[in-house]
C-alpha cells in the first residue's frame, strides 16, 4: 500500500456494523482514521461538518433511510475532493456502474471482500479510485490555472501593450514635433519589440482558445479571391522590404467558399509571412488560388531554405520550430502553423507541408478547404 492510507481520513457508509468494522480494522491497519456511518443521513451529516475533509468514503448503495445514489449525488454537490468507492452487493454491479457515472471513482463487490483472505485486489480498488480522484482534483486546479493566466495575458499584457504600440505610432508619426535620426532609431527598435510582443501574446491567446475548443468560426459564403488580396496588401510590404518578388495567382472567376474571411487571412498571413521570413533577400514567393473539383486550394511556395523532410511531420506540432544556423535570429513563436492548421481543420479542410530541405528549392505548403 505504501502508505497511501497513512493519516487518511476515511468515511464507511454501510448499514452493516459487521461490514464497518470490518473496513476499520483492516484499514486502520494501514494508518487510515476510520469514522463509521450506519445510515445515509449520518453519512452526509458527517460529510456537512465544516472544516471536515474526507479523503476516501466507501459508500453502501442499499442504505435504510435514502439512496446510496442519493447520498452520492448529495455529496458531489460541494465536495469534488473525496474519493468515493462504492459497496455493492452481489448484483449491484449495474447500479455501482451508474454510481461511476455520477461521480464516484470506483466499486468494490463486499461478498469478495468478505470472504477473501487476499486483500491485494481490494487495495488496488482503493488505489485506482484515489488516484482517479486525484487525477480530476489536479486538472480542475490546471483549468483554474490556465483560465487566470488567460485573463492576466489579456488584461494585464495585451491592454498595455496596446497603449505602448498606439504611443509609439503616435510620436513616431507626429509630424509637428519630428524626432532627431537618432530618437526615430530607438524607438524603431522599441516598435518592432512591441509588435513582436504583441504577435506572441496573440498567438497564446488563439492557441488557448483552440486548445480549450473556444475557437469559433464566422462562417458565409466569400469569395476566396478578396481574401488572398487583402492578405497581399501586408505581405507586399514585407517582401519588399527584404527585395523579394511576391507572385500573386489567382483565377478570373469567384471562388466562393462558407469560411471565416478573418480567420482566412490570418492563415493566409501566416503561411506568407513564415514564406518571407525563412526566404532569404531577393527570393521569390507565390501565392495560388485554384478550384479544383469541389475544393479550393490555396499555395504558398517559396525558393527559401526549405525544411529538412524529416522534420515535415513535426512543424505543425506546438512550439516546434526547425532548429539549425540559418534559421539563427528570425524570431517566431512556433504556434504560427499549429493555429494554421487548426483553423483549417473547423473549416473541414487540411493544410500538406512539401519540401526537399535544400536551400534555394524552399517549401510549399497546400492548403484545400471544401466549397
Ligand atoms: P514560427 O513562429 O517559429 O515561425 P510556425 O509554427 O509558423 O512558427 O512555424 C514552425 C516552424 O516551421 C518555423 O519555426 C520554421 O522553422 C518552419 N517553417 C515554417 N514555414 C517555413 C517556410 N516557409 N520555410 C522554411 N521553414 C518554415
Amino acid at each position: 500500500m505504501n502508505g497511501l492510507l497513512h493519516h487518511r481520513r476515511v468515511l464507511t457508509i454501510d448499514d452493516s456494523l459487521t461490514v464497518r468494522n470490518f473496513l476499520e480494522r483492516l484499514l486502520s491497519r494501514w494508518g487510515a482514521e476510520v469514522e463509521q456511518a450506519a445510515s445515509g443521513e449520518e453519512g452526509l451529516s458527517k460529510l456537512h461538518q465544516p472544516g471536515v475533509q474526507y479523503d476516501l468514503i466507501l459508500l453502501d448503495l442499499v442504505l435504510p433511510d435514502i439512496n446510496g445514489l442519493t447520498v452520492l449525488q448529495r455529496l458531489r454537490k460541494h465536495d469534488d475532493q473525496s474519493a468515493v468507492v462504492i459497496l455493492t452487493g452481489e448484483g449491484g454491479v449495474k447500479s455501482a456502474i451508474a454510481a461511476v457515472r455520477d461521480g464516484a471513482d470506483g466499486y468494490i463487490e463486499k461478498q469478495a471482500l468478505v470472504q477473501g483472505d487476499d486483500y491485494a485486489e481490494f487495495f488496488y480498488g482503493l488505489e485506482q479510485a484515489m488516484e482517479h480522484r486525484a487525477g480530476i482534483v489536479t486538472k480542475k486546479q490546471l483549468d483554474s490555472i490556465k483560465a487566470d493566466f488567460y485573463a492576466m495575458i489579456t488584461h494585464d499584457l495585451r491592454s498595455p501593450m496596446g497603449t505602448i504600440i498606439m504611443g509609439l505610432d503616435m510620436v513616431l508619426n507626429d509630424e509637428k514635433e519630428p524626432l532627431t535620426p537618432h530618437q526615430r532609431h530607438i524607438l524603431m527598435l522599441v516598435n518592432e519589440a512591441a509588435e513582436k510582443t504583441m504577435r506572441l501574446i496573440n498567438d497564446y491567446l488563439d492557441y488557448a482558445k483552440i486548445d480549450a475548443g473556444y475557437l469559433k468560426l464566422n462562417r458565409h459564403p466569400i469569395d476566396l479571391r478578396e481574401v488572398a488580396r487583402d492578405s497581399v496588401r501586408l505581405a507586399r510590404v514585407q517582401a519588399d522590404a527584404k527585395q523579394q518578388t511576391l507572385h500573386v495567382e489567382l483565377p478570373d472567376e469567384p471562388v466562393v467558399a462558407n469560411a471565416d474571411p478573418e480567420r482566412m487571412k490570418q492563415v493566409l498571413d501566416n503561411l506568407l509571412s513564415n514564406a518571407i521570413k525563412y526566404t532569404p533577400e531577393g527570393g521569390e514567393i507565390w501565392l495560388r488560388l485554384y478550384q479544383k473539383g469541389f475544393e479550393a486550394v490555396f499555395e504558398v511556395e517559396d525558393n527559401g531554405i526549405g525544411i529538412p523532410p524529416e522534420l515535415l511531420p513535426t512543424i505543425f506540432a506546438k512550439y516546434h520550430r526547425v532548429p539549425g544556423q540559418s534559421r539563427r535570429g528570425i524570431h517566431g513563436t512556433g504556434l504560427g502553423l499549429l493555429i494554421v492548421k487548426e483553423i483549417v481543420k473547423e473549416h473541414g479542410g487540411e493544410v500538406d507541408v512539401h519540401s526537399e530541405g535544400v536551400p534555394g528549392k524552399g517549401t510549399k505548403f497546400v492548403m484545400r478547404i471544401p466549397l
